[in-house]
């Protein structure tokens, strides 16, 4: 408790504007979902005049960042990369205590998060150009790329850390300056990185935050403003839309991080530890609450019985508790709402004949660790028999409930994958390598995991089809989405 004061002290709790952070008196509560109650209060900025203010730093701040070298944006998101690393122990607890997820698993955020840092700042010195001769002419094709332009970008609450760096790295090592609007369960960490930032030897403007629990505003507000030229989102579908219509009025490039639903096929030929090793990451990380988690397990009738078996059996398994102690394996839902939510998708889906296999309700007191207080808990979930048509089927749980559904034809599992309008993540088990790889390609996602429960990495391209968004984030193609193609035309 000491530990956690002090690092609630260090830690900024204010918006950071023009390259300080502002003052203000703390209102708005950072909740901490392992016991329910306030972790510490931070300054909710007004989003219209500080959203403007931010904006004008950063457009202020812009051609000066378009204009250093390469090697220089380089060189600052490497330090960058270094300082998260150096800081790791404070990123991981300030993600842990208002996020809730397992101490480990925000270290491995730290890790996955900081990669970005490193991974662009070695994009930054190969942005692309090429040369060409005009086919029918003695001329000169020349391509070029610029940065787009100040941008505007929105994260969630699942990843506080990754799903900033995964936006901020390319934007900086393309040349854009950035208003970042974290999500306001979990402005901590974000206001950390701001500071690493700073100490990396950011100039002030480039990018700025500002804390808000009025998101509609400040984007709105934003959008509005011709100077800004593009907006990156990670959220949901529905607010995903709003932005996408919003960002018709001045043209905007968007990059769409929406929902998912992300389907788990386990085929006839599937090894059972391979299946389990790959869907109890795929599931249960991050405490359910991934855009990527598996939302629905397809499974083949010839394996479902020693599949869901062994699936119960991991589940029970995990250790519910805050995430900060040691042990736990299942941190806290974020808030009561979300397990609210949870907890009519499992009520839906049983009403409409699914069994509860193991967990399927919140935890008594007495099923929570000694000294555990009565947070936002959900007890692992496998639900079986689930038929096609419970909502867990088509919307996201976005939290520890696995529902099994079995199939005794591939054909049906992947009609069945593919009938919904997300296609962000998908997963499917299979020894036999030319099946599993021809079910694999025909499954309408961005994203497939093939044998394996976790996929992202900061060198691949991160991003879905149909509702599930626009763009791709990560590798060479996320650096793409900041950047604009000039053309000029030269004799030879
Ligand atoms: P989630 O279900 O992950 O909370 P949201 O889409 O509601 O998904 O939130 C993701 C981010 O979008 C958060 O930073 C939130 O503050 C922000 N947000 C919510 N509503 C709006 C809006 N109308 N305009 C812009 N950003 C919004």
């Amino acid at each position: 408790p000491a530990q956690v004061a002090d690092l609630l002290e260090r830690t900024p709790r204010s918006s950071f504007i023009g390259g300080r952070f502002l003052g203000g008196t703390p209102d708005l509560d950072v909740q901490d979902p392992a016991t329910g109650g306030t972790l510490t209060q931070v300054v909710d900025a007004d989003a219209a005049s500080i959203g403007e203010k931010a904006l004008d730093a950063a457009v202020a701040a812009q051609a000066d960042w378009a204009a250093t070298l390469p090697r220089e944006r380089s060189e600052i998101l490497r330090r960058a990369y270094e300082l998260c690393h150096e800081r790791a122990d404070d990123l991981a607890a300030l993600m842990t205590l208002e996020m809730g997820k397992p101490l480990d698993e925000a270290y491995g955020e730290v890790t996955y998060g900081a990669e970005f840092l490193r991974w662009f700042s070695e994009e930054a010195v190969r942005l692309p150009g090429r040369f060409r001769q005009a086919p029918a002419a003695e001329q000169a094709i020349l391509t070029t790329s610029r940065p787009v332009g100040p941008v505007l970008a929105i994260t969630p609450w699942n990843f506080p850390l990754s799903m900033g760096t995964r936006k901020i790295a390319p934007a900086l090592a393309a040349g854009c300056t950035v208003v970042l609007k974290p999500a306001e369960l979990t402005p901590l960490t974000s206001l950390a990185f701001c500071q690493i930032l700073a100490d990396a030897g950011l100039p002030a403007g480039v990018v700025n935050a500002v804390v808000t629990s009025d998101a509609g505003t400040l984007s709105s507000t934003l959008m509005a403003d011709a100077r800004l030229r593009k907006v990156s989102f990670t959220g949901s579908t529905p607010v995903g839309r709003t932005l996408l219509a919003q960002a018709s009025e001045h043209v905007l490039r968007t990059s769409m991080e929406l929902g998912g639903n992300a389907p788990f096929l386990v085929l006839p030929s599937a090894d059972m530890d391979t299946a389990i090793d790959a869907a109890m990451p795929a599931k249960f990380r991050n405490n359910g609450e991934a855009c990527t988690a598996a939302n629905r397990f397809y499974v083949h009738s010839s394996v479902a019985e020693e599949f869901t078996r062994h699936l119960v059996e991991k589940t029970e398994e995990l250790q519910v508790g805050a995430g900060i102690d040691e042990g736990t394996t299942m941190g806290p839902m974020i808030e009561p709402k979300a397990l609210d939510k949870i907890e009519e998708l499992v009520a839906d889906a049983v009403e409409r004949g699914a069994k509860v296999l193991t967990g399927g309700r919140r935890p008594r007191a007495d099923e929570l660790p000694e000294g555990c207080a009565e947070g936002f808990f959900y007890l692992p979930t496998v639900l079986g028999d689930v038929p096609a048509d419970a909502r867990v089927n088509r919307e996201e749980i976005f939290g520890p409930v696995a529902p099994v559904i079995v199939m005794d034809d591939v054909e049906d599992m992947v009609r069945a994958a593919n009938d919904t309008e997300f296609g962000l993540m998908s997963y499917a088990v299979g020894a036999d390598l030319a099946e599993v790889t021809d079910v694999a390609g025909r499954i309408e996602s961005g994203m497939v995991a093939v044998n394996l429960g976790v996929a992202s990495d900061a060198a691949a391209p991160f991003g879905g089809v149909k509702e599930s968004g626009l763009g791709r984030e990560g590798s060479h193609e996320g650096i793409a989405e900041y950047l604009e193609t000039t053309y000029v035309r030269l004799p030879l």
